[in-house]
């Protein structure tokens, strides 16, 4: 039996980092729209208007992000199961991939929530920077950037995404997205809200418990 699990989680969550291990512990394909639209964009081979609806943060029609993960999840790579993140988003995207994988005799197994709350994704996001070489992230409160790069600030990236006023914009934005999509799920017996406050191998603990229930 597959695994199939669709990752939920706003923007600070750690939703990547969680995504990465998860596929590790279980032998899943890791299926991110966001990155395989960014390599489609990247590769020059994304429609024109696709492009434009991405650079301006908008979302692309049900069909498109369908379509690819219709033809995705053929690959070889996908056969002993698949985690999706960023997809779906909207409910017929949930509707759509319920009835493909019915078609193939297969269910998704389970909905991961990665529940934490708003003030503390602000301050995660607001305060999060990036050493330009290594990409290593850092909180400039929780998880300080070693001396040499607080003396350059040069060295770090505060990602134009993570300034405030657009945190504000990509979490209402999250909010919007979840509002249909979360009752779907929960409605299907299928959500597992996980605290997701905490180490990253303390959240990596909560879904293991979780989809461990459901293997
Ligand atoms: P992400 O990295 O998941 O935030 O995705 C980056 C961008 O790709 C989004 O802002 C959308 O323009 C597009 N995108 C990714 N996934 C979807 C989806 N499931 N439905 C519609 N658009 C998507």
């Amino acid at each position: 039996m597959s695994t199939i699990v669709v990752l939920v989680g706003p923007p600070g969550s750690g939703k990547g980092t969680q995504a990465k291990v998860l596929c590790e512990r279980y032998g899943l394909a890791h299926l991110s729209t966001g990155d395989m639209l960014r390599a489609a964009k990247a590769a020059g081979t994304l429609e024109p208007e696709y492009r434009k609806l991405m650079d301006e943060g908008g979302l692309l029609p049900d069909a498109a992000v369908i379509g690819l993960i219709e033809r995705r999840t053929k690959d070889a790579d996908c056969g002993s199961g698949f985690l999706l993140d960023g997809f779906p988003r909207t409910v017929p995207q949930a509707e759509a991939l319920e009835a493909m994988l019915a078609l193939r005799g297969l269910v998704l197994s389970a909905v991961v929530q990665l529940d934490v709350a708003r003030g503390l994704l602000e301050e995660r996001l607001i305060h999060r920077r990036t050493d330009k070489r290594s990409g290593q992230i850092y909180h400039l409160l929780y998880n300080p950037p070693p001396p040499e790069l607080l003396k350059d600030p040069g060295s770090l990236e505060h990602r134009k995404d993570d300034q405030p006023e657009a945190v504000n914009t990509r979490l209402d934005a999250y909010d919007s997205m979840t509002a249909a999509l979360l009752p779907y799920y929960e409605e299907r017996g299928l959500l597992r809200r996980i605290d997701g406050v905490g180490k990253p191998e303390e959240v990596t603990g909560r879904v293991v418990a979780s989809l461990d229930t459901v293997k």
